[in-house]
């Protein structure tokens, strides 16, 4: 069942501490419902919300139960839970359990794979974790349109990076992180496809867990196969392509490197690779890849402006600069191009002979 309710206009009472509820709290705010806030403990909420005194009787609380449309119960005592429950029984008010946000002196980080710009790639992790964030780092390209919703009520910090200029050294994000966490707030590090693909995610765990700061990641669905997939790519396909090998194109490859590559065989990934394509076309010629050999470009994968070029290797260069091929864009050589979308009769023709081949064998 998936209901979205509309709060305008609408009383919701939240029970549990400022601290603890404090999520909560931002999310019904944001939906547009007036708040009510009872608590056991002391502390100051959102200046927004209405705080209530907390009933000394069953009486009490179904008179307050009854004035509101929902009560949504983060943390109470066992009296005032069991008394809660009854009284929402009793009024016919709707009851909804939460969970309470982080309240210990230290909060966490988690780096979240946001995918590769598509909401409909972001994992229910992901979501959860959003959920649940009092601060959200975020960059360029994972998707973020609708961070308000996803995570209402939380800050949110643009760290991103365009190519060649770094908008918030890398140091920088760290340590953001690290004091966000050691400040007590839920910090998510909202990144595009998984974070620990050259998404230096790697680096920023090493620095929380440097810190003593709990740290966790959700996997992402990773550009590398996403955006092929978006252009009928498959990155490997039964007697095609059994192995793919992805790299990072930011800095070129060594002359090792591209005899390997060749030597391997299979599908080759590239990331960041429009300012290297040159070099790596002329290098994987050079180590005895066919000229003919079919390359991709998928540009801004999962936009508006999506785009996919095909090419071969000898010609990639000449078709890259014709089109004006930019960042961000995977790359993708191999025969496995040949199954794209729009090279469909090279995708019947190599199915056939796949077939014949796996018909012989
Ligand atoms: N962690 C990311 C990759 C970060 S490196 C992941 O797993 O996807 C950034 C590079 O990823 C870009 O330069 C580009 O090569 C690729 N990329 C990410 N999202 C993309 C998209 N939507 N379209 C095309 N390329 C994308």
């Amino acid at each position: 069942m998936d209901v979205t309710l509309d709060f305008s206009g609408r009383r919701v009472l939240v029970v549990g501490g400022a601290q603890a509820a404090r999520r909560v709290l931002a999310r019904y705010l944001a939906a547009g419902a007036t708040a009510y806030l009872v608590s056991e403990t002391a502390g100051m909420p959102d200046p927004r919300v209405r705080v209530v005194a907390l009933p000394r009787s069953r009486g009490g609380w179904s008179t307050l139960v009854s004035a509101v449309d929902l009560v949504a119960l983060v943390e109470a005592s066992p009296p005032n839970d069991q008394a809660i429950v009854e009284a929402c029984s009793a009024e016919r008010t709707w009851l909804t359990r939460e969970v309470p946000a982080a309240t210990g002196r230290t909060g966490q980080v988690t780096l979240v794979g946001g995918g590769p710009g598509d909401e409909g790639l972001l994992t229910l992790a992901a979501l959860a974790a959003l959920r649940g964030a009092d601060v959200v780092y975020y960059d360029r390209l994972g998707p973020r349109d609708r961070l308000a919703e996803w995570a209402p009520g939380a800050e949110y910090v643009n760290v991103g990076k365009t190519p060649g200029h770094h908008a918030v050294p890398q140091v920088h994000i760290e340590r953001m992180l690290v004091e966000s966490a050691l400040a007590g707030k839920t910090v998510v590090r909202l990144k595009g496809g998984d974070p620990f693909v050259f998404g230096r995610g790697g680096e920023e765990v090493i620095a929380c867990r440097a810190a003593g700061i709990p740290v966790a990641v959700v996997s992402g669905v990773t550009s590398a196969i996403a955006v092929p997939a978006l252009a009928g790519i498959p990155v490997t396909h039964r007697d095609v392509s059994r192995l793919f090998t992805v790299f990072s194109g930011h800095t070129p490859l060594s002359e090792d490197e591209l005899a390997h590559l060749v030597g391997l065989g299979g599908t080759i990934v590239v990331l960041m690779g429009v300012g290297t394509l040159a070099h790596l076309a002329s290098g994987l010629a050079r180590h005895g890849m066919r000229g003919d050999m079919p390359v991709a470009i998928i540009e801004r994968g999962f936009s508006d402006s999506q785009r996919t070029t095909i090419a071969s290797v000898d010609t990639v260069v000449t078709t890259a600069a014709g089109v004006g091929a930019r960042s961000p864009a995977v790359l993708v050589i191999g025969e496995v191009v040949g199954l794209s979308e729009s090279a469909d009769a090279a995708a019947v023709e190599l199915m056939q002979a796949a077939a014949t081949i796996a018909g012989q064998a």
